[in-house]
């Protein structure tokens, strides 16, 4: 078959798929709810299936903004449940892929494509290849890219439910948190960034508005729609382009953090340096291109910004830092009540390197905590570190820069015996939780 009959056949599902309303509000209401649910346990348990619906204070929910270069990635973890936002560019699916399995992540409950430039669906063949999708969320503008073609011909043939955003449906990963679609609308933009999937999301009272590559033309729309702009985190339009982030819009969001995905030296002169001033005079700025992934953790009350790289601001050689409006992190993250759920899940002698993970349901705190070889002749001790529920961490014995799934011993020498050890882990009491032969 000629591609362009593939394309055909393609762009006429998603016209039946849009056609059909597949994520019409109403439709389908045990994908997208009607309304705004406070999230707690007694408020939100109108149906036996969230009646066991933790507080927030309960749980953590963490929001990654991967670095991937030029482009967008989103990786929102909430328990068990995890959503993907974007992939970057092509080379960087790998990366994104390998970055959700080692935080344990085999199924994605939701992915979004927020429109289809290719730093932002380039990654995603990769993904919809390695991982079980259950619900594909397009931006519904059809673009004749080899890129989009290609993805939605992979959605095609794994079957993957495909459904199109808009403005005014919510997205239900989790009873416990409001993710609400604030883009596109009823009518789409010739300019594709202006389709972008906008989405607010809201746990507890800590809110992220995601705004994909949303420019002036989609806040001036989003603002004379209603919505609620407001967010304590901000996921600056378009690479923080002159295109986006109006003064009327970024005072409306009033953001205490700004987070650009943007890669250095691209070849757009993104961030456009008028926009980094207004951004900086609201908020505190982060970016993906000085500070590598960064990831907010919140437990609905307070939240702590994690970066991978300690950027120029930082003044130690820390690798992590918190806001300074939330110098504690999320303060249901405790070592003692989940010890036992933290194993040595992998060791490997001859690329020494071991691996803590998490198989317990909630986040554990590892500072302090200890890796021992055989005869405990080496001690590896671990600094201010958040290993998430489902999540896995990597020990390298060697020198390097930790980040948020690779920490570093930083010894020159190799430590582990090839012919046999054992690795020990520790918690901060001392007390042995666990130990892995190889
Ligand atoms: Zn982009």
């Amino acid at each position: 078959m000629k591609p362009s009959k593939i394309l055909g056949i393609i762009v006429c599902t998603l016209l039946i798929l849009i056609a059909s309303g597949c994520t019409d509000s109403g439709d389908n209401p045990s994908e997208v709810t009607p309304a705004k649910e406070t999230p707690t346990a007694e408020q939100s348990a109108p149906t036996t299936a969230n009646q066991n619906e933790k507080t927030p204070s309960d749980q953590n929910l963490t929001v990654y903004f991967l670095d991937v270069g030029q482009g967008d990635s989103i990786v929102i973890e909430y328990k068990n449940k995890s959503m993907l936002i974007d992939a970057g560019e092509q080379d960087q699916g790998e990366v994104v892929s390998n970055y959700l399995r080692d935080q344990g992540i085999s199924t994605l409950d939701y992915v979004v494509a927020t429109h289809p430039h290719s730093d932002h669906i380039g990654g995603m063949v990769d993904i919809l290849n390695n991982f079980k999708i259950e619900h594909f969320i397009d931006s519904g503008y059809p673009h004749t890219s080899k890129t989009y073609e290609n993805m939605l011909t992979t959605i095609d043939q794994k079957n993957i439910p495909f459904e199109v955003a808009k403005a005014g449906q919510t997205i239900d990963l989790d009873p416990s948190v409001d993710i609400q679609v604030l883009n596109p609308g009823t009518t789409y933009s010739d300019e594709l960034n202006e389709n972008s999937v906008v989405l607010k999301v809201t746990y507890g009272d800590t809110s992220f508005l995601l705004m994909g590559d949303a420019g002036l033309e989609t806040e001036e729309i989003i603002i004379k729609a209603g919505y609620d702009v407001d967010a304590d985190i901000l996921k600056v339009g378009h690479h923080a382009s002159r295109s986006s982030s109006g003064e009327t819009f970024i005072s409306a969001v009033s953001p205490e953090v700004s987070v650009i995905e943007v890669g250095a030296g691209n070849d757009y002169g993104h961030p456009h340096v008028e926009i980094l001033e207004r951004l900086e005079k609201a908020s505190k700025v982060y970016r993906t291109d000085l500070d590598g992934t960064i990831s907010v953790t919140t437990d609905g009350s307070t939240y702590a910004v994690t970066t991978q790289k300690a950027g120029p601001a930082s003044s130690g050689s820390t690798a992590y830092r918190s806001t300074t409006a939330t110098p504690e992190p999320a303060k249901s993250i405790t070592p003692s009540s989940a010890k036992s759920t933290v194993y040595v899940s992998d060791l490997n002698l001859k690329d020494e390197w071991v691996k803590i993970s998490n198989k317990g349901s909630s986040p554990v705190s590892l500072n302090g905590w200890k890796i021992e070889d055989e005869g405990s002749k080496h001690a590896y001790t671990f600094p201010s570190y958040i290993l998430n529920s489902g999540s896995t961490v990597t020990v390298y014995t060697e020198k390097g820069t930790d980040s948020a799934t690779e920490l570093y011993w930083q010894l020159e020498d190799p430590i582990w015996n090839n012919d046999g050890d054992t690795a020990s882990l520790y918690d901060n009491g001392g007390k042995l939780v666990s130990t892995l032969e190889r």
